[in-house]
């Protein structure tokens, strides 16, 4: 019998560790330099956050996912997802473990598909959380539907030139290289006429045009450029995998992407429980406790049932890619997660919001970063509706077209079918009668 759902001692008490750690330590970064993760460390916060990497190291928690041939300890997915059950509390919290995003998705593809000389120059330097990186795939006029990507790459000599728009390029302002997607063919199916490159960030010809923000952020605050590629000339060699294979390596990325930011999720909506919680036994009206009104009750059992039956269904999806080592193999699993996460995000969220009353749709609470988490849940990454095509075409796979007028457990058929097929013993019973 090999279902177990017990967490090794050994790797718990490294998790109660990473919790006591995270909101000790970590959890303050959030506040005393909010929306500054992504930013390289100055002179004011490299003394802080470098002794807090290295006393993660010294737990052989750093870069958890990866393998020891990578410098992590090859926990693997399912072990990395309990461990972001505690890290998606804080913004600050994946950088100091080495598992933020995108990072963990490019250092995956570098990986798997660099050749040595990539690995040395941005693969090490990736994983020793000293630089940081950005992926250039989404154009302008088309993001869900990589077929309608334009940017082109041509090859001149031993060089490639790269031409095109980029659109909502995360980190880009402090990423040292972009992995960018470009159309080298155009005459063969776009899955097959498509490559990436590694474009270091100041390579001539990358133009930052606007950095983007979220809603709610300053202008000169945003995160996200809109990049015009004109004429960059990057050599040969930094061509990543074969020509035409960007879809093949785009699918090993976002994948691990998606199941990450799920992870995550798991502690957003456990944090929003626990305060929906402490306001429920805290707070009185109407002569008893918000926690006695069976209103209120509901909510937290709803919310309750809602995140442990996602909980599950991400740590079931985490031992999968383990198991098979198959993004291709978990493909309906992943799109059915990345379907869930922003509906179980916004249900548990708004109630915890609701509980709370004023005071939780103000500026005085970490809701609204959650609550806007909902929305941008269900973008990044492609959205909503196209991994739920995803999971309806796997899940139809398993399935056949009747060839009859009737559905097959159209009751007169089955009936008549049962009637033919015990016929004998129903004919003996109604001669014994
Ligand atoms: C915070 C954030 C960070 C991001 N970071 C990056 C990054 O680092 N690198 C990068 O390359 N991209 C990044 N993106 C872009 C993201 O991948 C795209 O936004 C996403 O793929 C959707 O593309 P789009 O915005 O062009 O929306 P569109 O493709 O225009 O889709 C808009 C809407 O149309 C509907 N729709 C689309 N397709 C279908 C369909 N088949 N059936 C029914 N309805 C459909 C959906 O409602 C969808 O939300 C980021 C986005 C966000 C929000």
């Amino acid at each position: 019998m090999a279902w177990d759902f017990e967490t090794e001692p050994e790797f718990q008490e490294k998790l109660d560790w990473a919790d006591a750690f995270v909101r000790d330590e970590v959890e303050p970064l959030d506040l005393v330099f909010p929306g500054l993760a992504y930013h390289p460390l100055d002179d004011a916060r490299r003394p802080i956050v470098d002794p807090l990497k290295q006393r993660v190291r010294e737990q052989d928690l750093w870069a958890a996912h990866l393998g020891p041939e990578l410098g992590g300890k090859g926990y693997g997915q399912l072990k990395l997802a309990l461990l972001n059950e505690i890290l998606g509390r804080s913004s600050w919290a994946p950088i100091v473990f080495g598992t933020q995003a995108p990072d963990t998705g490019n250092a995956e593809i570098i990986a798997h598909y660099g050749t040595d000389e990539q690995k040395r120059t941005y693969l090490q330097p990736l994983l020793d959380g000293e630089m940081f990186s950005c992926y250039s795939m989404t154009e302008p006029q088309g993001g869900s539907d990589p077929t309608m990507f334009e940017t082109r790459a041509v090859q001149d000599g031993d060089e490639w030139v790269i031409n095109g728009w980029k659109f909502f390029s995360s980190n880009a302002r402090t990423a040292s290289f972009l992995i960018v997607m470009a159309v080298t063919n155009p005459e063969v199916s776009p899955y097959k006429g498509m490559s990436m490159f590694i474009v270091p960030t100041d390579t001539p010809g990358v133009n930052i045009v606007r950095n983007i923000g979220l809603a709610g952020e300053r202008s000169d605050e945003g995160m996200h450029a809109l990049i015009h590629y004109e004429d960059c000339r990057v050599p040969a060699e930094n061509l990543l995998g074969g020509e035409g294979q960007a879809f093949v390596i785009a699918q090993t990325r976002l994948g691990g992407g998606r199941i990450h930011h799920a992870m995550r999720t798991v502690a957003v909506c456990q944090k929003a429980i626990d305060l929906m919680c402490e306001r429920a036994l805290s707070r009185s009206t109407q002569g008893t406790k918000l926690a006695d009104k069976q209103l209120v009750q509901a909510a937290i059992a709803d919310s309750y049932a809602q995140l442990e039956q996602f909980r599950l269904l991400v740590l079931h999806t985490a031992w999968k890619i383990d198991r098979y080592r198959d993004y291709k193999r978990v493909r309906k699993d992943i799109a059915a997660v990345k379907v869930l996460t922003p509906q179980v995000q916004h249900d548990i969220v708004y109630r915890a919001m609701h509980i709370h009353g004023a005071i939780g749709v103000s500026n005085e609470m970490p809701f609204a970063s959650m609550w806007f988490g909902v929305p941008i849940m269900a973008v990044v990454d492609g959205p909503t509706e196209v991994h739920q095509i995803t999971v309806a075409r796997e899940v139809l796979k398993g399935y056949k077209a009747t060839d009859d007028l009737w559905p097959s457990e159209h009751l007169p058929k089955k009936q008549a079918a049962a009637r033919a097929r015990y016929a004998e013993l129903l004919e003996h019973e109604v001669a014994n009668l």
